[in-house]
């Protein structure tokens, strides 16, 4: 069985019977949780297809390693390799100080142009959690990854590129509303109708082949009419007019009560939904962030912009207890180019003791064999993860919290799973 690139073929991925894919082992604890999660990934991709799948990983370097054999942070041959092999996962990555690079993962981002980071939520049952229904709680985020706040395009008050630019304001556009111009940063939040619907589309589809019941679209349109409204208003557009067989939008729902009154919007909502046709809906972040306390069941796939997102995702990981075992997946559904990788950071205080929890890299890696369409090797991984976290037999973070559990290393969560393949 020959190793082979994955491609993308007329919009489709194509994934080999053995591909070869990319890994960064990260910094700090990554080493680590790396060895672990790769023990369960071959495990699990054994056992689901009995020698007839296998993945070749190529290990490329970032970070600290990186830099110790280059002297780069972010070598081009990684990056090259990144695109080259098209989907990739990795552990978590310093940020470097200094050194003009603002972190790894946003250059990662940007470079590859990973304009969806989606992050599933859900509960494990006996997960230690702070709210009294964990179980409520099972979501999927698709966050805007390239434009917002998050851009980059900021001047620090009093520089050259903060003057111009007050200047331009005030004196082309006449704004005033600058409270204190003289000792005012300033920065710039593009959000396009391109971007929008690149990531609304993404969630409406990864809607449909779940069958997710809504869409939300989580903004700040009435207080930033153009750009998060311009998000809202460019999403429920695209629902209707790329997926009109698919959704019906609370939009419409306001059209026809407006011509026809609120019965008739009603009955066709209601219509709507016997049709299993899914509700796109809108919520205003900050009822968003408690409405995830008081009624997380009803929502079910999460479509916002790049700041919102970045809230959100930790808000709800939190919510069921999963700070430290939150997966994500950076993706370009477009060109097919998908970064998986562990969302917390590199805890170098924990690194070489084999202590810290494996489950965020392990459950990307359940996303990224997904994204292959290896569904029966993630869900056996999903199940083995899930049985040894109800078995209490759980690293130091969860077993701080849990009554009764057995405290195991980072490579002996890995057995545990491994055994209930
Ligand atoms: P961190 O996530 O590394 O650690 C905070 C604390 O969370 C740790 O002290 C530990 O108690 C706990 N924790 C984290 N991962 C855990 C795990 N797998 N199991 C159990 N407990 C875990 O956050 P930080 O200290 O703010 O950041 C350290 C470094 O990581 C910085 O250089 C930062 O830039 C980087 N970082 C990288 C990523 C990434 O690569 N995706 C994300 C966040 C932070």
């Amino acid at each position: 069985m020959p190793a082979e690139k994955i491609q993308m073929i007329n919009g489709q991925i194509k994934v080999p019977a053995h591909p070869i894919i990319p890994f960064i082992i990260g910094d700090g604890i990554g080493p680590d949780i790396w060895r672990a999660s790769v023990r369960v990934f071959d495990a699990a991709v054994e056992k689901a297809y009995g020698g007839e799948r296998k993945i070749e990983w190529k290990e490329v370097l970032a970070g600290e390693k990186a830099f110790q054999a280059t002297g780069e942070w972010l070598p081009k041959t990684t990056l090259d390799a990144l695109k080259e092999y098209l989907v990739s996962i990795k552990g978590p990555l310093t940020t470097p100080v200094g050194g003009g690079i603002r972190s790894l993962n946003v250059a990662m981002r940007q470079e590859l142009d990973l304009y969806a980071c989606v992050r599933p939520v859900r509960w494990f049952n006996k997960v230690p959690s702070p709210v009294k229904h964990p179980e409520k709680v099972d979501m999927v985020i698709f966050r805007e990854n390239t434009e917002d706040i998050y851009a980059g395009i900021e001047y620090m008050y009093g520089t050259e590129g903060a003057n111009k630019l007050l200047k331009f304001l005030t004196e082309e556009l006449g704004v005033n509303k600058i409270r204190f111009p003289e000792t005012s940063s300033l920065g710039i939040k593009p959000v396009s109708q391109e971007g929008t619907e690149r990531l609304v589309r993404a969630a409406i589809k990864y809607a449909i082949e779940h069958k997710k019941p809504t869409v939300s679209i989580v903004h700040k349109g009435n207080i930033m009419k153009f750009t998060e409204g311009g998000f809202k208003n460019w999403g429920y557009e695209l629902a209707a007019r790329e997926f009109g067989e698919y959704v019906y939008t609370w939009e419409q729902w306001e059209k026809t009560k407006k011509e026809l009154g609120e019965d008739a919007a009603n009955k066709e909502i209601a219509v709507a939904k016997a049709h299993n046709k899914i509700i796109v809906n809108d919520v205003i972040a900050d009822n968003f962030l408690q409405q995830i306390l008081l009624a997380p069941q009803d929502y079910s796939v999460i479509a916002t912009l790049n700041l919102n997102g970045d809230y959100i995702s930790d808000a709800l990981a939190a919510a069921v207890g999963g700070i430290g075992i939150a997966p994500g997946g950076n993706i370009n559904y477009a060109t097919g180019h998908a970064v998986f990788e562990a969302t917390h950071g590199t805890a170098p205080r924990f690194a070489d003791t084999d202590t810290m929890n494996p489950s965020s890299v392990i459950l990307s890696g359940v996303m990224m064999l997904e994204y292959l369409g290896w569904k029966e090797a993630a869900d056996i991984i999903t199940h083995g993860l899930s049985t040894a976290i109800m078995r209490k037999r759980v690293t130091i973070d969860f077993y701080k919290l849990m009554d009764d559990a057995t405290l195991v290393k980072t490579s002996e969560f890995a057995d545990e799973i491994i055994k209930q393949l």
